[in-house]
């Protein structure tokens, strides 16, 4: 978790749920923004304290990150005009007054961790507007299946910050640290991959030289010793053997590369 949740309860508990009626169990989580690009989150929370009568929700994210709860979780909400209001175990409005590509993506991080932590906190599944009731939903959505208003958000105000639909539905299923993990283990995969194929000798058919390369530069060979070390003889390496003719070497590498007086050091 790397947000901090400040609590800021200006809706009172189980009102939603006393007013309403609703019984657990809470199944989804909701994604909203607020379509307010020009408040900043504490007044939000203001507007809330007064007007939570006519519609409410549990969290408020932005401003490089910050979280704040504004509800207890788990009572339901009436964040979506339908009857999905009965399902909200948590509704997170993203506010949509955003400085900069660098504060949108701080939010956005916190937006999406904070979504998958309550709804792993409530048993819920990882999934974003599967027909399945359990789940991730967006208010698009729910309006969408006629279980919202009429209300669309926040697929236009993402994708106005470079968040594609797609890209939500994936980070919300996958999260941030599985996907960097994975990235991190393809890259030394790749890595080691490189290590492996790009080294290989290179032998002169007509000159009889021997040569290392990585693919990109080559080294002569002086020795036998070396030679031996490179092709297995003593060491571990094991490297393939290219057969070549040293005209086609000097082409390729140039015959400052190849000329086996060439310094190395240099
Ligand atoms: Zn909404």
């Amino acid at each position: 978790m790397a947000y901090k949740i400040e609590r800021n309860i200006v809706v009172p508990d189980k009102y939603v749920q006393n007013a309403s009626g609703f019984v657990a169990p809470f199944r989804q989580v909701h994604l909203h923004s607020t379509a307010n690009p020009s408040a900043p989150l504490n007044n939000e929370v203001a507007y809330l304290s007064r007007n939570y009568q006519n519609g409410n929700y549990t969290h408020l994210v932005g401003e490089n990150g910050r979280v704040i709860q504004v509800a207890e979780v788990g009572q339901g909400a009436w964040d979506l005009g339908g009857n999905w209001n009965a399902e909200t175990y948590a509704a997170i409005e993203f506010g949509e007054k955003v400085t900069s590509q660098d504060d949108f993506n701080k939010s956005y991080k916190a937006y999406i961790e904070l979504a998958r932590d309550l709804a792993k906190q409530a048993g819920i599944p990882l999934t974003l507007d599967t027909q399945d009731v359990s789940g991730i939903k967006t208010h698009n959505y729910a309006s969408s299946t006629g279980h919202g208003s009429d209300h669309v958000d926040p697929i236009a105000f993402l994708a106005k910050w470079g968040v594609s639909y797609a890209q939500l539905k994936r980070d919300i299923e996958n999260g941030f640290e599985a996907q960097s993990a994975e990235n991190q283990t393809k890259k030394e995969t790749e890595n080691n991959f490189t290590e492996e194929i790009e080294m290989y000798l290179i032998n002169c058919i007509d000159s009889k030289r021997w040569y290392v390369s990585t693919g990109v530069d080559v080294r002569y060979i002086k020795t036998t010793r070396i030679l031996g070390n490179y092709g297995n003889q003593y060491g571990k390496l094991n490297l393939r053997v290219d057969k070549m003719y040293q005209k086609e070497l000097d082409v390729e590498f140039g015959k400052n590369a190849t000329d086996p007086k060439r310094d190395i050091s240099k």
